[in-house]
């Protein structure tokens, strides 16, 4: 018999607000330990929430980038556990009245199509502490950061709609995406700004039931998730097919090991409505000034790369991947230049540029407008491709016009037939083993001569034209 895999996430995304969610201290976990804090987020007895409006804004947004319906009405309830990390005894977050429902993804299938994976909801959380585990030579003990502590969250919880490890890697990187886009949340794995449980269960293939499932936890990068559940999809599998049963556990990835063991289960309490802070409500006006505030959203940027612009799947994906590259992008074009010469320039030359120097297309000089003057003077063949690089270089550093660097760079094609005429003279002369060689047939040799010619005329001759004009001279190649 076969089996195949079905797989649930539950994703949590810190948005990157400036303040935590009850308080104003900030938004900043990174910072030296227990620098954030007051006695709000430390959940000291007697103190009043105070739910903050960004937070309400980005976890709107979120679920927007998301395609989930909002709800007017949502609220938070008290999750009772007692652990270190929460010596409140409770977290807040949306069971009972989530902020979203019913959202949707579309990712790229394995065929190169597209699929949609359904979300079940989106809901608000604060974050706990941190708990830092040491140990010294007489004990091992534990060290709390309280900087964590009510940090706004959003839990997305899809529904067990992936097949593979490709599946959940490409939902995670749509959603990365799409919530960079919204400008909500940086979504790394590798930073903590985004952390996921896989629910992984397998059965036979046809069938529509669910069966048991585990979670596996503990993934700290995008890869890693593809690779714990392929590890446990073949863990459930053997067992199965050895005519053992899948028990309901958590398990936690181990990625020195790449294996999957299991995780001492935790005590959950009761979800209760909290009293003390009010029902969060959104209304139809404040939703629509919401939904402005978006950008196209990245598959929408994408199909219309491929379709208005003719770029590959691949390009397109590339262009869209990130907001402030894709609309780098339509603005060069939106100044005339060709999408293809923009796609080739702007990832061939900036932005390799750009990283060397530790720029971003935000801060550079660089603006579309003036790449795209500068793709002109390409396209036009006024300058060379290579005279063209030059120009770029030259443009990080200065806001001169690109024709005026080329005016004083003195670096404007040459193409007049006298001089590049002389040029081609020259090089026959002066390398008669060449010639000979090309008169025998050896084809590689007129490209030899059009590179010293290219050289000898600084970079400035037509290519093209100097090919043929060399052509022309040799005469008969001798095949
Ligand atoms: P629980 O009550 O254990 O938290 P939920 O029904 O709330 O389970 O689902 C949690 C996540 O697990 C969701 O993302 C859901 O899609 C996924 N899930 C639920 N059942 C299964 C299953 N049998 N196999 C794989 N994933 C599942
Ligand atoms: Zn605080
Ligand atoms: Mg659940």
């Amino acid at each position: 018999m076969k089996y195949e895999a079905v797989i649930g996430l539950e994703i949590h995304v810190q948005l990157n607000c400036a303040t935590k969610m009850f308080c104003d201290c900030r938004n900043s976990p990174g910072d030296p330990p227990n620098s954030n804090i007051c006695p709000i987020c430390l959940g000291i007895p007697g103190t009043l929430k105070q739910f903050g409006r960004e937070a309400l804004e980005k976890a709107v947004l979120s679920c927007l980038a998301l395609n989930c319906e909002i709800q007017p009405e949502s609220a938070f309830d008290q999750k009772v556990y007692y652990y270190p990390d929460l010596p409140r005894g409770y977290q807040l977050f949306q069971f009972h009245r989530p902020l979203g429902r019913n959202g949707w993804l579309e990712i790229t299938a394995e065929d190169g199509g597209w699929k949609r994976l359904r979300g079940r909801e989106a809901h608000m959380e604060e974050d706990v502490a941190r708990l830092v585990h040491e140990s010294d030579s007489r004990r091992r003990f534990s060290l709390v950061d309280f900087n964590r502590a009510g940090a706004p969250l959003v839990e997305i919880v899809t529904e067990p709609d992936m097949r593979g490890p490709q599946d959940a890697m490409e939902f995670l990187r749509t959603l990365r995406v799409c919530l960079r886009y919204a400008g909500t949340a940086e979504c790394s794995l590798e930073e903590g700004t985004m952390r996921v449980d896989a629910n992984i269960s397998v059965r036979p293939e046809g069938s529509t039931g669910l069966s048991t499932k585990v979670e596996v936890k503990n993934m700290n990068s995008i890869r890693h998730v593809g690779n714990a559940i392929a590890h446990e999809i073949a863990r459930q599998t053997a067992l199965v097919e050895e005519g053992k049963e899948v028990t309901l556990h958590t398990r936690l990835w181990d990625p020195d090991r790449n294996v999957t063991t299991p995780m001492r289960g935790k005590f959950a309490g009761p979800c209760v409505p909290d009293p003390s802070v009010p029902a969060i409500t959104v209304s139809p006006e404040f939703l629509d000034e919401l939904r402005a505030r978006l950008p196209e959203m990245p598959a929408v940027r994408r199909r219309g790369f491929e379709e208005r612009h003719g770029l590959t799947p691949e390009e397109a994906a590339l262009m869209s991947s990130e907001r402030e590259l894709a609309e780098y992008f339509e603005a060069v074009v939106a100044g005339g230049s060709s999408p293809r010469a923009a796609v080739d320039w702007i990832t061939g030359r900036l932005l390799p540029l750009l990283r060397d120097r530790g720029e971003s297309l935000a801060s550079t000089r660089v603006t579309p407008a003036r790449l795209a003057a500068l793709l002109e003077l390409v396209e036009r063949r006024e300058i060379s491709a290579g005279a063209g690089k030059e120009v770029l270089t030259r443009m990080l550093e200065s806001d001169l016009d690109p024709a005026a660097i080329v005016v004083r760079e003195g670096l404007a094609q040459v193409s007049d037939r006298e001089t590049l005429e002389t040029v081609a003279d020259t090089v026959i002369a002066n390398n008669p083993d060449a010639v000979k060689d090309y008169h025998a047939g050896k084809k590689p040799a007129l490209g030899f001569l059009v590179g010293r010619a290219m050289k000898a005329s600084g970079g400035k001759a037509d290519p093209k034209k100097m090919r043929s004009l060399l052509e022309e001279k040799l005469g008969s190649s001798g095949d």
